[in-house]
């Protein structure tokens, strides 16, 4: 019998619809969470990508920061765009707070207003691949512990440190499951 894990999607705020469904193709029980309870009930995380800043304030009002920091010590996050930001040790333009659970620096919007969205062609492990970006950050730093999956006219765009993932894109809009499955190997992986 293959035992499908547990999947949370944070359902604050954004777009964690897109998640849910690339979930459940690529092999997980979705379930949305918005409290401290449900997400004690999950396996791993995925933050989703919508505006960092909201997002955070909900944390704050849902009680939920202390809880994600914990859950963060132990079981997987896979965060997208927003969901990046949040897990980095360090954000710029301007600098607000997060989780501090990838040692990175990410630049909010830093592709500039003029070109907000676009769909870029990268390569994920040798595999061609489709990314959407959306008012998209740009990782400036990695640290040691940081390896870089994906690239985007030179920056990271894919990267993981242990059991966390980022993606300065959202690979929940993209026909293909790639990166969701890559997150579903890390929740069965014993953590590191
Ligand atoms: N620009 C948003 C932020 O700074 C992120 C955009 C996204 O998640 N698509 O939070």
């Amino acid at each position: 019998m293959v035992i499908r894990p547990k999947v949370g999607v944070l359902a604050l705020q954004g777009d964690f619809e897109a998640h849910r469904q690339a979930l459940e193709r690529a092999g997980a029980d979705a379930v949305e969470v918005r409290t401290a309870d449900e997400l004690r009930a999950v396996d791993a995380l995925i933050i989703p990508g919508g505006e960092s800043t909201t997002m955070l304030k909900l944390i704050d009002i849902e009680g939920l920061f202390q809880p994600l920091a914990e859950f963060g010590a132990r079981r997987p996050i896979f965060g997208t765009c927003a969901g990046a930001i949040l897990l980095a040790t360090e954000v710029l333009s301007p600098t607000q707070s997060s989780l501090g659970l990838m040692d990175l620096t990410v630049e909010r919007n830093a592709y500039g207003r003029q070109i907000d969205s676009r769909i870029a062609q990268i390569d994920v492990a040798g595999q061609p691949a489709e990314a959407v970006f959306i008012r998209a950050p740009i990782i400036r730093r990695v640290g040691n512990r940081v390896k870089v999956l994906a690239e985007y006219q030179g920056t990271p765009v894919l990267a993981e440190q242990g059991k966390h993932m980022v993606a300065t894109f959202h690979p929940e809009l993209s026909a293909s499951d790639a990166v969701h499955r890559r997150f579903l190997q890390k929740v069965s992986q014993p953590l590191a």
